[in-house]
């Protein structure tokens, strides 16, 4: 391996199919962006050149996985299908049971149901959007627990989603420990930049939780890649294999929430993952209300065999190095450019600082919002905003909740784009921020109540 290291990254894997992507006009692009009010979620993907939205759902499936579709077994109930993704979250989670669910924010919902009590808390290594809005729903409060070096995009912590565990241990004291149901671990931590976890940190939070006798519940739509950083960066663990460290990580936990849409490499699919019998009936039996029966849990057959492939190929050292490798490749000719992004470089995306790019705005004027916008305009390459805008309204006051980041994402695809596809989108942010003066800010004209960042609408001030 050490070897292997030396070398470049080339992508480990050669193309069989292609699908041609529309090439626009600016003015195409003024309309399209017009008649998306300014969010680059409501842009057409047919007016979209790279898409780097998100990494939800858009990967390419591999030739082994388009053959495992064929084998679908379609039968409602007892799915060949479903007991193959069971056999693959024991081998490569170590999870006992799982609930399949057709994506990561069903499996929130059930396990926010099953476990949170009105009146409860619930830490966790900062936000995630659906999370938190399912632990809201079910009663309970999010807290962020996270170090403080995750909200500063300078710091090069290598290990920003640790957990502060003195910020744990004051709430524990603060709360008591028969309010906090269970600590809440993302493996990496989407909103903070891609940034990871240590597995020294995730063994302290196990030790302090244990002495209160508090489970930990495990976001792990992404845990290859953090197992990947924890490889590369965190020393003990340079010789170990990805499926060792994502295998020593899960078993610090008690049960997961999975968005296979991400790290396993299918474009829909979830569960819900649990250690202990009695939750797991408890799960079993709610999936049948929302989901479907408990071994489909809202997942075709044909799904279930990609995602249990997926699995396999997302923990393969060579996939995950190029996959981190070419995230990296982009942001640092950003950070050559001169582009403020969040560092260290994350292993999903590059987060362009937008507050430091467009300092003439104030975070009332939707920054990050407005930067995306730009982004698509200049080349037909859209981001997401992860800003105040997906930060929401704070359910007491009603007001704006003002995060300290106020972010563009750049998402990468796996297995999606090339090399030369990260070279275009790296010249057209550098244009943008080149001529970022002229970026005006925006106003909310439409609203929704719930994760208001998919649907609402703005207007230029
Ligand atoms: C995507 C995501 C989810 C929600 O999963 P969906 O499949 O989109 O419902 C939860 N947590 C994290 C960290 C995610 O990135």
């Amino acid at each position: 391996m050490s070897n292997k290291k030396k070398r470049s990254w080339a992508e480990p894997y050669k193309i069989k199919m292609v699908e041609p992507v529309k090439m626009t006009t600016r003015e195409e692009r003024q309309q399209a962006i017009d008649e998306a009010g300014y969010n680059t979620f409501l842009l057409r993907s047919e007016d979209v050149y790279i898409d780097l939205l998100t990494d939800s759902g858009t990967s390419a499936m591999s030739d082994r996985q388009w053959a495992g579709m064929m084998l679908g077994d379609e039968a409602y109930a007892g799915s060949r299908n479903f007991y193959h993704l069971e056999d693959a979250v024991r081998k490569y989670y170590g999870y006992k049971h799982i609930v399949p669910t057709h994506q990561g924010r069903a499996a929130e919902h059930i396990i926010s149901q099953l476990m949170i009590n009105e009146g409860d808390f619930i830490p966790g290594n900062m936000y995630f959007t659906t999370t938190k809005l399912h632990q809201e729903l079910a009663g309970g409060t999010f807290v962020d627990v996270i170090i403080d070096e995750a909200h500063d995009p300078e710091n090069e912590h290598p290990f920003k989603a640790d957990i502060d565990l003195n910020k744990l241990e004051d709430l524990i004291k603060e709360k008591g420990a028969d309010k906090i149901p269970y600590v809440s671990i993302a493996t990496t931590v989407n909103m903070a930049g891609g940034q990871p976890i240590s597995l020294g940190n995730l063994k302290e939070v196990r030790k302090l939780t244990q002495k209160y006798d508090i489970p930990i519940v495990h976001d792990m739509t992404r845990v290859a890649e953090n197992a990947y950083l924890i490889q590369q960066r965190e020393p003990g663990y340079e010789n170990k294999s990805i499926q060792e460290i994502v295998l020593e990580i899960c078993s610090l936990t008690d049960a997961a929430t999975m968005s296979s849409k991400k790290d396993a490499l299918v474009n829909i699919g979830g569960f819900l993952a649990v250690n202990d019998d009695e939750l797991f009936d408890k799960a079993r039996n709610m999936v049948v209300i929302y989901e479907g029966l408990h071994t489909y849990g809202g997942m075709a057959g044909r799904d279930m065999e990609a995602l249990a492939i997926g699995i396999s190929e997302s923990v393969d050292y060579d996939h995950i190095r190029a996959r981190v490798g070419q995230v990296i490749y982009l942001g640092e000719k950003l950070v050559e450019m001169g582009v403020p992004v969040v560092k260290p470089i994350g292993s999903h995306g590059v987060f362009l600082d937008a507050k430091k790019i467009l300092p003439h705005l104030s975070q009332d004027q939707l920054p990050a919002q407005s930067l995306a916008a730009a982004l698509y305009l200049d080349s037909g390459v859209r981001a997401m905003e992860r800003g105040v805008v997906s930060a929401g309204r704070n359910p007491e006051t009603g007001e704006h909740n003002y995060p300290k980041l106020e972010l563009v994402r750049l998402t990468i695809p796996r297995r999606v784009y090339t090399q030369a596809h990260m070279d275009v989108v790296a010249e057209s942010v550098e244009a943008v921020y080149q001529n970022a003066k002229e970026i005006k800010g925006l106003k909310f004209v439409y609203e929704p109540e719930y994760l208001r960042f998919f649907q609402s609408r703005f207007e230029v001030l």
